[in-house]
């Protein structure tokens, strides 16, 4: 199936097929990190925009995208940064979305797309409606992403083969949403639209509860350091080691992802701690049938994330490959 996009014929989906026709003359990247610089670098590579321009606080970050060749230049005035782009995408930790929104209205165009890429959705379209036009602003979260941050964290590919969900509220136009799906599916993305409480009840449990016990763990671990002398970090193999990982994500940004989706976060915790218990109780009852049952469903839902293609191995180069054996650079469902 094939979209008609301004002339062209576009593919509907699927990695690295050439475009004839840049989709956006210019793209705005507020926030270059990890997610905006990976966008920028695909955008590029693959022809999507005639021109890119970045905006973020400090000037390091600026200089960095630049010599990185993320953007073609950068500048921390975000309303000018902005001027004559068709696109501009919001890749700042959730909690300053309001005020991204509100330092690029003075230089949006009347046609000028918004969208942004947050890991939560609800919360977001709240902090940016006082200040956009929300018939042209385009909730958007890449379930993508590594514990990195920065615009050197910034890779190639990062969004090929997985899902972007795109979450548009009541007054979004669907020709704005249709224009953003059109680049994360050039980009590689499956893309799915959601309601915006559908989204944050949902990465709540796949997304944001594990990241919850990666920090809990590695904290709990290190508190029974001094009892156990050495040997937590000594034996950290296992699957220590990957908890460690992701409990070395970005503390500004997950800090900002629990304070913005509460209501659902704390929701899942409770249900979580009620299994828990049920679990610290069969153990103590030598409920054999109970744990083997318990373990064998968590398997049988293994074997599910593996046939959806949604599960990485790491290999010995340290990247990291889809266990049904697709190349992918990615590592995190975030
Ligand atoms: P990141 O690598 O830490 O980059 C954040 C960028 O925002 C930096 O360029 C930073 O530069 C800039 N920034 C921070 N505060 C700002 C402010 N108040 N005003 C303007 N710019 C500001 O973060 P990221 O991982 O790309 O995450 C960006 C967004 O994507 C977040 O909303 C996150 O929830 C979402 N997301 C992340 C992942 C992931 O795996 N990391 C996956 C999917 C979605 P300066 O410090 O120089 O301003």
């Amino acid at each position: 199936m094939t979209l008609d996009h301004g002339g062209e014929t576009m593919p509907e989906s699927g990695p690295h097929r050439p475009y004839k026709a840049p989709l956006f003359r210019k793209i705005t990247f507020v926030g270059l990190g990890l997610i905006n610089g990976s966008i920028a670098r695909d955008v590029r590579r693959l022809g999507l925009a005639e021109r890119l321009v970045g905006t973020a606080r400090r000037t390091e970050t600026l200089d960095q995208a630049c010599a990185l060749g993320l953007v073609d230049e950068a500048t921390p005035n975000a309303a000018a940064a902005v001027r004559d782009a068709d696109l501009v995408v919001l890749g700042v930790p959730v909690g300053v979305s309001g005020e991204a929104a509100r330092a690029v209205a003075p230089g949006l165009s009347a046609d000028a797309i918004v969208t942004d890429v947050g890991s939560v959705k609800g919360k977001v379209i709240e902090l940016v409606a006082p200040y956009l036009d929300m018939r042209r602003f385009v909730p958007g979260h890449p379930v993508a992403g590594t514990e990195k941050s920065g615009p050197a964290a910034a890779i190639e590919r990062l969004f090929e083969n997985r899902w972007c969900i795109l979450t548009p509220h009541s007054a979004t136009d669907a020709a704005a949403t249709e224009r953003v799906a059109t680049l994360w599916r050039a980009l590689g993305s499956n893309v799915e639209l959601m309601e915006p409480a559908h989204h944050d009840k949902v990465l709540a449990i796949t997304s944001h509860l594990p990241h919850l016990l990666a920090f809990n763990i590695v904290n709990t671990a290190d508190d029974l350091e001094g009892v156990l002398k050495g040997e937590v970090l000594k034996y950290a193999a296992g699957g220590f080691t990957d908890f460690t990982r992701i409990a070395a994500s970005d503390p500004t940004m997950w800090r900002d992802v629990f304070l913005h989706n509460k209501v659902a976060v704390l929701e899942v915790i409770g249900r979580y701690i009620e299994d828990l218990i049920a679990l610290q109780r069969a153990i103590r009852w030598d409920e054999s049938d109970a744990l083997f049952e318990r373990f064998e469903s968590a398997q049988a839902i293994r074997r599910e994330v593996v046939r959806a293609g949604q599960a990485y191995k790491r290999v010995p180069s340290a990247r990291y490959h889809r266990v049904n054996d697709r190349r992918q650079l990615s590592r995190n469902l975030v």
